[in-house]
């Protein structure tokens, strides 16, 4: 699949509930709405529409939401996906919050993930708790040391927020170089309608590139994961930190992913609304043949880039949706 600007999809990006057991301030209101159960796919027609996209030349599906592992039965998911590893499909991955991978980590590497993404914004048990509105740091903790001995490569997502965690990136480079994890940067993008000021809490990661290099040396690195980090080999640690940087750089050129939704829309972009709804095709019977060709259709609608606004005078983002149903 090659969309209008000569990109190639190969990534695939699929929020498989709503929900969570956790309500980080800059994703979600406190009194999210979730929505009804018959709104969301089945596993068995999120499973369908994967195959179709491995099909069609998809080589990479992560696995986000909402928090993936908090859905019933996901594992099955996990499975009947990791079975076509080897067959069309390269990696299987998950982004998680981290609170059930005691519970999962072995199944989740039997099923053969074998990289996760793990959100985690401080190290500082008060400050998790504030940040998540009710998490306890010692569930994620526990969950991020269990992935680790199931085997599973864990890469550290944190989210750098203006007087919030920045001052706390030098001990979180030092710790995930003790314990071996990668870390990545996250700037904060002006998604979902939540309470608070987003301006106050944008902090542009040239800013704190520029002053992690204070006592850190970032050597360039070639690494890619498909995804649209840019990698540094921290000297002193041996590990690497990424920067996602979607207000400062616009990583548009190379974006080679589709996201889809837990209710079967698929979004080309994930800061446009261009869409496709692909519940209501499944729903309909549609033959694989049919399925296949509502894909190749909806990529053609791919657009060109982003571009993320919050309006000023509103403090209201520019595109309502929550990175939780959007799948981060
Ligand atoms: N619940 C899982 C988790 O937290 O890892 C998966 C879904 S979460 C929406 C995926 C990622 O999006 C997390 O790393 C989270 O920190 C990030 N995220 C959520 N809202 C964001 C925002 N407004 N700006 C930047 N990153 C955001
Ligand atoms: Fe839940 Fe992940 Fe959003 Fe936090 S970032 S509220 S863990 S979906």
């Amino acid at each position: 699949m090659i969309d209008p600007f000569g990109r190639p999809i190969t990534y695939l990006r699929v929020s498989v509930t709503d929900r969570c057991d956790l309500r980080c301030v800059y994703c979600m209101s406190e009194d999210m709405t979730f929505l009804p159960k018959a709104e969301i796919l089945s596993l068995e027609e999120i499973d369908r529409l994967c195959a179709a996209f491995i099909r069609l030349g998809t080589n990479k599906i992560r696995i986000t939401g909402g928090e993936p592992l908090v859905r019933k039965d996901v594992i099955s998911l996990f499975r009947s996906l990791g079975a076509r590893i080897g067959n069309g499909l390269d990696e299987l991955t998950v982004t998680t919050n981290g609170t059930q991978l005691t519970r999962y980590a072995t199944d989740l590497y039997a099923a053969g993930v074998r990289r996760i993404n793990v959100s985690l914004d401080t190290l500082d048990p008060g400050r998790f708790t504030a940040m998540t509105r009710w998490g306890k740091i010692e569930k994620t903790l526990d969950g991020i040391f269990a992935a680790r001995a199931a085997g599973l490569a864990v890469r550290l997502n944190a989210v750098a927020m203006k007087g919030v965690n920045e001052d706390e990136f030098d001990a979180m480079i030092a710790w995930c170089g003790e314990h071996g994890f990668d870390l990545c940067l996250i700037e904060t993008m002006p998604l979902g309608d939540i309470e608070g000021d987003r301006t106050d809490q944008y902090l542009p990661l040239s800013t704190v590139r520029a002053r992690l290099r204070q006592t850190w040396t970032l050597e360039d690195t070639d690494y890619q994961t498909g995804g649209p980090a840019r990698y540094f080999t921290i000297a002193q640690t041996g590990r690497r930190i990424g920067f996602i940087t979607p207000m400062t750089h616009n990583f548009c050129e190379s974006c080679n992913r589709v996201r889809l939704t837990c209710t079967g829309t698929l979004y080309m972009c994930l800061g446009q609304d261009d869409q496709a709804d692909f519940r209501r095709i499944l729903r309909a019977g549609a033959t694989d043949d049919e399925l296949d060709a509502a894909i190749i259709a909806a990529i053609a609608h791919k657009p060109q880039g982003h571009d993320f606004v919050i309006d000023r005078r509103s403090q209201k983002p520019a595109l309502t949706r929550h990175m939780s149903v959007t799948g981060g």
